[in-house]
């Protein structure tokens, strides 16, 4: 039994929310080419379930992306498995931002993976709800602030990783100057149906910008709601 599942209940969950079901998701998730073993681990374990609205729970481990409230979704399952493969690839980071907390599902599975994650949302009301996932759940490594995230959290820097979970029109200078010296960003970049997701590495000489696959995420947009 997953930890969540033994601290609560409800995590366990049952019929299409159940371990049966997480795990045909992975089974899934492997046949669509996500391989690293870590990765693979946190999402079998963890309750997608509990980060959208009961009415939807049975439809939590279908490989599709459900809105959240606000306009806004949860990522599809493989796309916050692809990315965190990517992220993770080089060197597991210590401190990760993650901009665009939504649900809290990426933010969860990046907890469950990393030291500590630093979390921003512009939606006061969906930050709300994630930070009360977190606390059930017993995520404690997990900090979130409610802010315009394409500021990132100067505070903080630098990152060791950033991923961005809302599309922009282009790459936010102010994210790039806060990952640490072979620090690692990704982050969909371009106008709604022609976004691509990106990782760019902070090397010596300059960032190393990689195109990764087409993508498609809710905008990154500026102010808070
Ligand atoms: N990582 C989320 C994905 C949610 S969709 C999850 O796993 O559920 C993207 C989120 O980014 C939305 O909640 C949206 O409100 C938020 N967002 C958009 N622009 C933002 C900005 N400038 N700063 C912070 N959050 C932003």
């Amino acid at each position: 039994m997953s930890r969540f599942a033994r601290q609560l209940p409800e995590a366990r969950g049952l019929g299409m929310t159940s371990q049966r079901a997480r795990d045909r998701l992975i089974e899934r998730l492997v046949a669509e080419g996500i391989r690293d073993r870590r990765v693979l681990d946190v999402l079998r374990q963890l309750p997608r379930h509990l980060f959208i609205d009961e009415a939807l729970a049975t439809r939590a481990y279908e490989d599709t992306a459900l809105p959240i409230g606000q306009g806004q979704t949860i990522s599809q399952p493989y796309v916050v498995a692809r990315m965190t493969e990517v992220l993770i690839e080089q060197a597991l980071p210590r401190r990760v931002l993650e901009v665009g907390t939504g649900s809290g599902y990426q933010c969860a599975v990046l907890a469950s993976l990393v030291e500590q994650v630093y979390t921003v949302e512009r939606i006061d009301e969906l930050l709300r709800n994630a930070r009360r996932r977190f606390r059930k759940l017993g995520l404690g490594n997990i900090r979130s602030r409610h802010d315009d995230g394409r500021l990132g959290w100067p505070d903080e820097a630098p990152f060791d990783a950033i991923m961005v979970t809302a599309a922009g029109a282009e790459l936010e200078e102010a994210l790039l100057a806060q990952l640490a010296p072979d620090g690692v960003l990704v982050a969909p970049v371009g106008p709604p149906g022609r976004q691509e997701l990106l990782r760019v590495r902070a090397g010596a000489d300059g960032w190393q910008r990689e195109t990764l696959a087409p993508v498609s995420f809710v905008p990154l947009l500026g102010g808070v709601a």
